[in-house]
């Protein structure tokens, strides 16, 4: 007999475990409960021929060397700079935040003064969270970080996250700092790429594998359950003998027996447009004025030669509820919800079966190259599991 592997999802962190454990000789059965695979990365073509990211857009970047190479034998990619414009004081300025966007906003001999400061404190071309620029002794660095967070940070981030900033982890605005300088790329990874004929048909010929069975509109919850008595985990009513990779959430595993964890979700309105193009880069922030956040073009991003047809998504941020409509898009990394999660993580550890692997499964706001690389420590650790190396 062979040795049996379970995956649940096939999102980034699913596939990549199913197509390790798979290449390793491992029976793989998953489960996905979307009609589709690839997860939040799932493409498709509209009827006007542009092909647009379902999930919201979705810009492969890294600095991991081996993530790419990964990825790449599935996939040939082009090299793609990904470049946002924020509406701000009806002005259209680089988002992060640079000299450029400083040159839009504020009169010459101003800018001037704000630039030579900023170069005297800072590294030419470094990346400064708007923090930092808030608590800084000169008033003249102070008041710009000021004005970058009232116009650029405070409202989106309300609308986003649906709290007060004050109570979001920093880290979420770090991703996004101020440029000294006026580099106008929203990464600043040494690679960044898009998937030549999309995410879909990576994840295909990911998933293209003898040992991989894949059972899409699946939920693996009518199927799977943690037996807390045997500390297994029940396939069918019996206990399964081999691994179990869940990149669900954990708190929809355990049935919510400590509560639910907290998401924050987004409803994502998609509008085709007969014309060339609906605006001049792939994505507009609206950090103030509409209730959406920001409008994707997608074929910025895709490239692709079509006249007289667009199709743009907007994004307009929502709370999410278990069993509702919506998706769980970003885990909210308060305290009390890590605390949360650190309990249900204490009941995961029970099962000596079950690993966790991806932005849902473990709460934890990855982009695609953090659970790629995850996925493949994932598949190490399950591969060298001396009770997983002998056949079944
Ligand atoms: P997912 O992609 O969410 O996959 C999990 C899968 O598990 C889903 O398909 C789900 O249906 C399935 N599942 C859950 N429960 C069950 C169950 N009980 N049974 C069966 N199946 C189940 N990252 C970047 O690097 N660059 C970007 O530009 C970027 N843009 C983003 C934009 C948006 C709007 C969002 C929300 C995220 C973005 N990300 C981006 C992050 C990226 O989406 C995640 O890193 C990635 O989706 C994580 O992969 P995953 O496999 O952990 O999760
Ligand atoms: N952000 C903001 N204004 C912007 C862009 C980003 O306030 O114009 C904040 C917001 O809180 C957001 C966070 O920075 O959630 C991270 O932005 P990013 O673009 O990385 O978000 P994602 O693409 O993951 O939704």
């Amino acid at each position: 007999m062979n040795k049996q592997a379970l995956v649940v999802g096939l999102g980034f962190a699913g596939a990549v475990v199913a197509r390790s454990l798979a290449d390793a000789g491992f029976t793989v059965t998953a489960f996905e409960k979307r009609p589709n695979i690839a997860g939040n990365m799932f493409e498709y073509e509209r009827s006007n021929g542009v092909r647009v990211h379902m999930y919201g857009p979705h810009i492969f970047h890294t600095d991991l060397k081996h993530v790419f190479n990964y990825v790449s034998s599935f996939s040939s990619f082009y090299p793609y700079s990904h470049r946002v414009l924020g509406m701000i004081d009806g002005v259209l300025v680089p988002i992060p935040y640079n000299f450029t966007s400083i040159d839009k906003h504020f009169s010459p001999s101003k800018a001037e003064s704000l630039k030579r400061k900023l170069l005297s404190e800072y590294p030419q071309d470094s990346r400064v969270p708007v923090s930092d620029l808030l608590r800084h002794s000169d008033p003249e660095i102070a008041g710009l970080g000021g004005f970058v967070f009232d116009k650029v940070f405070k409202n989106y981030t309300a609308k986003q996250w649906g709290t007060p900033v004050e109570e979001l982890d920093p880290a979420v605005l770090r991703r996004v700092p101020v440029v000294i300088g006026e580099d106008d790329r929203y990464f600043h990874d040494a690679i960044q790429m898009m998937p030549l004929m999309g995410y879909t048909e990576l994840f295909d010929n990911m998933l293209r594998h003898p040992n991989i069975h894949a059972h899409l509109n699946s939920d693996a919850l009518n199927r799977i359950r943690p037996h807390v008595s045997s500390g297994k985990i029940l396939l069918d009513g019996v206990p399964f003998q081999g691994p179990v990779c869940y990149t669900g959430s954990v708190d929809e595993l355990f049935d919510y027996v400590l509560g639910s964890l907290p998401y924050r979700s987004l409803e994502l309105h998609m509008e085709d447009h007969p014309v060339d193009l609906y605006q001049p880069a792939s994505v507009v922030n609206y950090p103030n004025d509409e209730a959406f956040t920001r409008i994707t073009e997608f074929k910025h991003m895709t490239l692709q030669d079509l006249p007289c047809a667009t199709t743009i998504m907007k994004e307009y941020p929502m709370d999410y509820q278990p069993g509702g409509r919506l998706i769980p898009f970003y885990p909210i990394q308060s305290d009390r919800n890590k605390k949360l999660y650190q309990d249900y993580l204490a009941l995961c550890e029970k099962y000596e079966d079950l690993f966790l692997c991806g932005r849902l499964a473990e709460y934890k706001y990855y982009n695609m190259d953090a659970v790629i690389d995850r996925a493949l420590t994932v598949s190490t650790r399950i591969k060298e599991t001396p009770r997983y190396e002998q056949e079944g």
